[in-house]
């Protein structure tokens, strides 16, 4: 026994309920990614999740993802790491290096700075835009006002082709809403990754169409 035992059977629970979601809500069997969100975790804590086979994280810093992640990588090949945090411009040349997808593309300059460090490095992780569904001023995100006008910016300024988008809802209202709304704005854009639910709410995210999930504290505990 160690402290860590506890993480297998909780990434166990959490896959299905992931798979009875799919059921319960006519969902094909095997169109919902977990998303394990390891953010804050030791890499002690990370390694029983991948010695259970799971393959697919989330950081939200750069820093933070690149101090453990390049040394689990090669332990445990397979692996997909998606950026689910704020990527500061001057941080685009490690995220370009290390992530396999990065959620949160937001602005124009980050656009134009991922173009420039993709052709430099001749590696493109795919690219999710963050929308800022409750239009909250602290939040990063597009407003999915300006949605379409960004896709196009992306695809015809910068070459990039985003393949989907995702959401953090504001903490005080009920998410569906919020999920409901990605969801059509990716339906109109023909887009066909949708980024949403998190260990509070994923099966209501997964109802309305999520691919990927991003559930953090359901399978590693509280943070601190
Ligand atoms: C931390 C985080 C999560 C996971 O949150 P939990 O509530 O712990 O599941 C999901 N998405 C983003 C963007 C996060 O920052």
């Amino acid at each position: 026994m160690t402290e860590h035992d506890d993480v297998a059977p909780q990434l166990a629970l959490v896959a299905e309920s992931i798979r009875r979601a799919e059921k319960d809500f006519d969902r094909p069997a095997g169109s919902v990614a977990l998303v394990a969100v390891s953010k804050t975790m030791p890499a002690e804590r990370i390694r029983p999740a991948l010695e259970a086979g799971h393959r697919v994280f989330g950081e939200n810093r750069v820093q933070e993802a690149q101090s453990r992640w390049p040394a689990l990588r090669e332990a445990f090949p397979g692996l997909e790491l998606h950026l689910i945090g704020p990527l500061q411009t001057n941080k685009v040349r490690e995220a370009v290096a290390l992530f396999d997808v990065i959620q949160t593309l937001d602005r124009p300059s980050l656009a134009a700075a991922l173009q420039k460090e993709i052709q430099k490095q001749g590696r493109a992780p795919r690219l999710l835009v963050q929308v800022n569904t409750g239009a909250e001023p602290q939040k990063a995100g597009i407003d999915p006002r300006e949605l379409p006008a960004f896709l196009r910016q992306c695809r015809e300024e910068y070459g990039l082709l985003p393949e989907g988008l995702m959401c953090i809802p504001p903490a005080e209202a009920p998410p569906s809403a919020h999920f409901a709304l990605l969801a059509r704005l990716a339906r109109v854009e023909g887009l066909s990754i949708l980024s949403m639910g998190m260990s509070a709410d994923y099966e209501a995210a997964i109802q309305l169409g999520a691919t990927h999930v991003r559930v953090g504290s359901a399978i590693f505990g509280a943070r601190h």
